[in-house]
């Protein structure tokens, strides 16, 4: 029998108002600008092929009248993104190299990365693949269908990694038979998911996502990313808190930002309210040198800093990892 009453109108209502949510996200600088009390200026050329992307209920996060909030700088484009410097390339991880089958990033052993579609809910500036050619790289729902063969042809791989663009906008309906297919492969034992999306647009986190979640045989983690501790309110908290009672490990990985976190002060805060919801830092990752994003380039030198700071505030399990992908290793190249 179908359920009524107020919290089925309330479940019901969250199954939907992630996608109208995600309709309206802003996609213009000027209104973004104008949303915030900021004056108008000229858009970089960069923005052409990288368009402003962010849900409002993001942009309700930032300060007003901050230029320099650093919720804002992650997706604000900048005449900074269209300055050439040497060293920042298109492809700086060699991923187009590592592409074992359409979709399926194949670089360290016993996992891959399945990209299950190109969008995401925001665009960050400094994002690594914001250049990545996914329909060449088979980043289609055909691409899928052959990344699952290749997966289910190679019995060393066990844990299958969801990425993109960010994999959970697939809607409940096409994510529950991909996570079906997975399930039905047996030398997998292992899914995970990295997203944003219960960060910036925390109405995904739909019961029905939450019950795939709980029901497949698969040991779930899910890998959120947020940067700066106040992209962390009490919708955020409650999305997590529905992820957590599906039974899945929460972990988070942040990109380590010049102006957006690059203080120990910052990242002690973020590590703890991760902590208080329930999430355990997992990395932070030193900056992939992407064509665009020198800007926010962090130092090694002061990034091992801010980490030695963080272990003398912080419980072990809060201080994440400092990580740099170094192409051809076997791993990512823990730095601390
Ligand atoms: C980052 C990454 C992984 C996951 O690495 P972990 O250290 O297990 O988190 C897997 N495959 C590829 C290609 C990656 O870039
Ligand atoms: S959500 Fe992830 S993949 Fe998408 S733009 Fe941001 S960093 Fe890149």
């Amino acid at each position: 029998m179908p359920q009524s009453g107020p919290s089925a109108i309330a479940a019901a209502e969250r199954g939907f108002s992630w996608q109208r949510e995600l309709a309206a996200a802003v996609r213009d600088a000027g209104e973004l600008r104008s949303l915030l009390g900021l004056p108008d200026e000229p858009v970089p050329r960069a923005a052409g092929s990288f368009p402003l992307l962010v849900p409002r209920g993001f942009v309700r996060r930032m300060r007003r009248g901050d230029p320099l909030d650093p919720l804002l700088l992650q997706v604000l484009p900048t005449a900074a993104e269209d300055v050439v410097v040497g060293g920042f390339t298109a492809d700086p991880l060699l991923e187009q190299e590592a592409v074992a089958a359409p979709g399926l990033v194949r670089k360290y052993a016993g996992r891959a990365l399945l990209l299950a579609t190109s969008a995401c809910a925001v665009n960050c500036r400094y994002c690594f693949r914001r250049e990545f050619p996914y329909v060449e790289s088979g980043v289609t729902r055909a691409g899928v269908s052959a990344a699952l063969d290749a997966i289910a042809a190679d019995a060393t791989l066990h844990e299958v990694i969801l990425s993109g663009g960010d994999p959970l906008l697939l809607d409940d309906d096409r994510l529950a038979e991909l996570v079906g297919r997975l399930e039905a492969i047996p030398h997998l034992a292992r899914l995970r998911i990295h997203t944003r999306l219960p960060v910036v647009l925390p109405e995904r986190v739909t019961d029905g996502l939450v019950s795939t979640l709980r029901r497949t045989r698969l040991a779930g983690v899910i890998v959120v990313h947020a940067n700066h501790p106040a992209e962390i309110d009490d919708m955020v908290a409650a999305g997590i808190r529905r992820l957590a009672a599906a039974g899945v490990i929460l972990l988070n990985q942040s990109v380590l930002l010049a102006g957006v976190n690059d203080s120990a002060g910052t990242l002690a805060e973020l590590s703890e309210r991760l902590v208080q919801i329930g999430v355990v830092p997992y990395y932070l990752h030193l900056l992939d040198r992407v064509r665009g994003v020198a800007h926010f380039e962090v130092a090694e030198r002061e990034a091992r800093g801010l980490i030695a700071e963080l272990r003398r505030r912080l419980p072990g399990y809060a201080v994440p990892r400092l990580a740099r992908e170094v192409p051809g290793e076997a791993a990512k190249v823990w730095i601390s």
